[in-house]
C-alpha cells in the first residue's frame, strides 16, 4: 500500500489544529433470533446453518420486524436521554456487497427511532457531555473471507467465501454529533465515550458488546481545524474500530497523520481508512469524494413502528441503575476520591472490588488489593483483571485474615501469589506455605531474646532512652522470622524486656 504517511508528533499537532471527533457505534442486539426471520443469533455456528429464505432474500419471502429488537432500541434510546419517534419507519438502503443478499440493506433513514441524547464521560477528572445525534435500528451483513492473499482483505486475494449467518442480525447504531473542545484529551474521550457506552449496554443486558467478536465496533471520525479558525476540517472515516485502545489509537494516528498533512499545504480527502494494530496507524480505503448515492425510500414491506407512549414510559420506569448512577453511589458508599474512582473504572475494578466488599472486605481493604498488588500482576501478564485466577471471595477472606492478625501485608501478598499459581485457596496456601504470623508469644520471646543477645549495642541503646534504636531490633525479629512475627507484638515486647517506657 503506497500509503506511508509522514506524522507529525502529537503534541506539535495539538498545538496548531484542534481536533472534532465524531464517533459511530454499531452494537449487535443479542436477540434469540434475526431482525426480521426466525433465524438464530448465535455466535460461532458452521458457516451458512443459520439462514432461511428471509435473510437469504429469495423471491417472495417477506420480512417481519423484531419487536424485542424494537423494545432493546428504545431501552437504549432512553439509557442515552434521547426523544422515543411517535412513529417512524424502516428504509432501503440500496447498495451491492456480496455480503448482503438482498442489495439493499434494512436499515433507518431520516425517521430514527431515537434522537437527540447524550451520555456524559469523565476524563482526567473532567464530565464530557457527549452528545448523540440518532439511535436507529438495521440489519447486519453477512461476513466475507477474503483466501489467499496477505492482508486478509480483497485486495490480492484468490477468492473471496461468504457466511450468511450474521446476515439479519439487528443491529443498533449510535451516532454522536460532532465532538469539539476536547483538545489534547480527544483519543482518551473516544475511548472513554465507547467504554461508557459498553457499559450502558451491558447494564441494559442487551448485547453482549464483545468487541473482539464484532458484537461491538466503532466508526472513528476525526477532522482538524486550525486553532482560532472556526470552519471544521474535512474529516476521515476510520472503520471497524475493534477494541478501546485501538479506538484511542486510531484517533491519535488520525490527528498525527492529518496534521502533518495540513500543515504541508495539503488537503484531507473524505475517505474511510482502515486502522492497523501493527502500527496504530490508518491507510486509505474507500474515497467518498464521489459521494454514494444509496437511493434510500421506505421499506415497502414492513410498517411504520409507532411505540405506544404508554409503553415507552413502562420501559423507561424499568431501566436499571445505569453505570455513572451506580459509580456515584458506590463513590459515596466508599468514601472515595473522584480519582480514585476514575483509577478503579479505568482499570475495570469496580465490579471487582464490589464483590469484594460484597464478600465481606472494608471498602478501602478491598481497593488496596486489586488496585496495588493485583493490579501490578495483571499489567505483568497483560492479563485483564478479572481475568486472573482469584476471585472476589478469595481477596476478601485474605483481608480477613489480615485484619484477624494472622498475615501482615507481605505475608498477604504471598498469599495472593500463591492462589494466583494455582496453589489453592487463601487458607490451603497459608497452610502448604506456613504462612501463619508467629503470635505464639513464646515463640516470640525467644525470638527476641536471640536478637537481643545479638544486638547488645542497639539493646544498651534504647535501654539508654534512644527508643528511635529500636527499629533495628524489630527488624532483627522480623528477619529472624522470616517475616511472620507481628512486628507490633514484637516492638511491645523489646521495649518490656528492656524496661523501657514509651
Ligand atoms: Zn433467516
Amino acid at each position: 500500500m503506497a500509503d506511508t504517511a509522514t506524522l507529525m508528533p502529537y503534541d506539535e499537532a495539538l498545538e496548531r489544529f484542534e481536533p472534532v471527533l465524531g464517533l459511530e457505534t454499531h452494537v449487535e442486539l443479542g436477540t434469540e433470533s434475526k431482525m426480521f426471520c426466525g433465524c438464530p443469533t448465535t455466535f460461532g455456528a458452521p458457516p451458512n446453518t443459520h439462514v432461511c429464505p428471509v435473510c437469504l432474500a429469495l423471491p417472495g419471502s417477506l420480512p417481519v420486524a423484531n419487536e424485542k429488537a424494537i423494545e432493546s432500541t428504545i431501552r437504549i434510546g432512553l439509557a442515552l436521554n434521547c426523544t422515543i419517534a411517535s412513529w417512524c419507519r424502516f428504509a432501503r438502503k440500496n447498495y451491492f456487497y456480496p455480503d448482503m443478499p438482498k442489495n439493499y440493506q434494512i436499515s433507518q433513514y431520516d425517521e430514527p427511532l431515537c434522537t437527540d441524547g447524550y451520555l456524559d464521560v469523565e476524563v482526567d477528572g473532567r464530565t464530557i457531555r457527549v452528545e448523540i445525534e440518532r439511535v436507529h435500528l438495521e440489519e447486519d451483513t453477512g461476513k466475507s473471507t477474503h483466501v489467499g492473499g496477505a492482508t486478509g482483505r480483497i485486495h490480492g486475494a484468490d477468492y473471496s467465501i461468504v457466511d450468511y449467518n450474521r446476515a439479519g442480525i439487528p443491529l443498533v447504531e449510535i451516532v454522536t454529533k460532532p465532538i469539539a473542545g476536547t483538545d489534547r484529551l480527544a483519543p482518551e474521550v473516544a475511548r472513554a465515550y465507547v467504554t461508557e457506552l459498553r457499559e450502558v449496554m451491558r447494564s441494559l443486558g442487551v448485547s453482549d458488546v464483545r468487541m473482539e467478536q464484532g458484537s461491538m465496533r466503532c466508526d472513528v471520525n476525526v477532522s482538524l481545524m486550525p486553532r482560532g479558525s472556526s470552519e471544521w476540517g474535512t474529516r476521515t472515516e476510520t472503520k471497524n474500530v475493534n477494541s478501546l485502545r485501538s479506538v484511542e489509537r486510531a484517533v491519535r494516528g488520525e490527528i498525527e497523520r492529518q496534521a502533518a498533512i495540513l500543515a504541508d499545504g495539503g488537503r484531507i480527502i473524505q475517505e474511510t481508512r482502515h486502522f492497523h494494530e501493527d502500527t496504530g496507524q490508518t491507510t486509505s480505503g474507500r474515497s467518498k469524494e464521489e459521494a454514494q448515492d444509496y437511493r434510500y425510500f421506505p421499506e415497502p414491506d414492513l410498517l411504520p413502528i409507532a411505540p405506544d407512549p404508554e409503553w415507552v414510559e413502562t420501559l423507561r420506569a424499568a431501566l436499571p441503575e445505569l453505570p455513572s448512577v451506580r459509580r456515584k453511589r458506590l463513590q459515596r458508599e466508599w468514601g472515595v476520591s473522584d480519582l480514585d474512582m476514575e483509577a478503579m473504572h479505568n482499570a475495570d475494578a469496580i465490579d471487582l472490588v464490589e464483590a469484594t466488599v460484597s464478600a465481606g472486605a472494608p471498602p478501602a481493604d478491598a481497593r488496596k488489593w486489586w488496585m496495588g498488588e493485583l493490579a501490578r500482576r495483571a499489567n505483568e501478564s497483560a492479563t485483564p483483571l478479572a481475568d486472573l485466577p482469584i476471585t472476589p471471595e478469595q481477596v476478601a477472606r485474605v483481608t480477613a485474615l489480615v485484619a484477624s492478625g494472622a498475615l501482615n501485608d507481605k505475608l498477604a501478598r504471598q498469599v495472593l501469589e500463591g492462589v494466583l499459581a494455582g496453589e489453592g485457596g487463601p487458607d490451603e496456601v497459608v497452610e502448604r506455605r506456613g504462612l501463619r504470623i508467629v503470635n505464639d508469644e513464646g515463640e516470640l520471646a525467644a525470638l527476641i531474646d536471640q536478637v537481643l543477645a545479638d544486638n547488645a549495642d542497639a539493646a544498651e541503646k534504647v535501654r539508654g532512652g534512644k527508643i528511635a534504636a529500636v527499629g533495628a531490633l524489630v527488624g532483627g525479629v522480623m528477619k529472624a522470622s522470616r517475616g511472620k512475627a507481628d512486628a507490633g507484638r514484637a516492638r511491645e515486647l523489646i521495649l518490656q524486656k528492656l524496661g523501657v517506657e514509651e
